[in-house]
């Protein structure tokens, strides 16, 4: 399966390289390409690691919908965007593979990481969820603008339910359990690090639960997901036992998008008291 490489040739601002010349792009011209549901399951299965994993999403086209929104919107831009280039690809997970904390959001935003090509970057979600990673001792800087900022994140490991720019931020829930696979996978190769995932807002509280259930996350991380599921409640945390010994620990948190941080809903107090517990985890 070949990859489309449609910006091929392009020198990019940031790091002078050619072929897609973006900073941290996972892929390579042999990454293969998902273009069904049943493709996302193999491909998401098969891969052995995170950074092959973070490669095959970013090449995915099994959603039709998706993929024709984000690749329009990367061609058409927003006015204040109009001089930069758009990733136009779903949106990879960010952080270090051995991370403690997983933080699940909803997807990309159009002109935030289908933009810049690296999640909750280049908003103003991004600009909340990073400062607060910072605060907690988990980036080495309080802002995130793009790709080739220099941002790193120390035990945390940032990831989106559904890894494609919605139009509207609203994923069907066909497009939701289309992309699971790539969420669970992702989980379960953080498993034998992972002590804390931090949900924000009640569409990734649904997809992280139905990722905890999916075989290949049960098993790396030997647990079993309580019935009826815990209701999204901000601040919830429900206490996952392993068969280890060790727990797992499940918070619900407000999402960081502008509804919320401009109303007031969800402040920087709560936010920092989220992560605060999942740091002590
Ligand atoms: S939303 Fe997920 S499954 Fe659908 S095209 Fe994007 S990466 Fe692939």
């Amino acid at each position: 399966m070949a990859r489309e490489r449609g910006s091929r040739g392009q020198v990019h601002e940031v790091t002078g390289r050619r072929d897609t010349g973006w900073p941290g792009d996972p892929a390579t011209a042999s990454t293969p390409v998902a273009r069904t549901a049943g493709d996302v399951t193999g491909l998401g299965a098969g891969a052995d690691d995170l950074a092959e994993l973070d490669a095959r999403v970013s090449v995915c086209r099994a959603c039709a919908r998706l993929v024709a929104w984000r690749e329009s919107v990367a061609q058409t831009r927003r006015r204040s965007f109009a001089g930069d280039r758009y990733w136009g690809r779903p949106v990879s997970g960010f952080g270090p593979a051995d991370a403690h904390i997983a933080v699940v959001g909803l997807a990309p935003a159009a002109h935030g990481g289908n933009r810049t090509g690296r999640v909750f970057t280049g908003d103003r979600s991004g600009d909340w969820l990073v400062a607060a990673l910072h605060r907690a001792g988990l980036a080495n800087q309080p802002t995130s603008v793009h790709a080739g900022d220099g941002l790193a994140l120390r035990g945390v490991r940032v990831v989106a339910a559904v890894r494609c720019a919605p139009p509207g931020n609203r994923p069907t829930t066909v497009e939701r359990d289309t992309c699971l696979p790539w969420l669970a996978r992702e989980i379960a190769l953080l498993a034998p690090t992972l002590r804390s995932i931090v949900v924000l807002g009640g569409f990734a509280w649904q997809a992280l639960w139905s990722a905890l259930r999916h075989r290949t996350v049960a098993a790396a991380l030997d647990l079993t997901v309580p019935r009826p599921l815990p209701r999204f409640v901000h601040g919830g945390e429900t206490l996952l036992a392993r068969t280890c010994g060790a727990r797992l620990q499940v918070i619900g948190c407000y999402h960081v998008s502008q509804q919320n941080t401009f109303t007031g809903r969800l402040t920087e107090p709560m936010l920092d008291a989220v992560f605060t517990r999942a740091a002590g985890a």
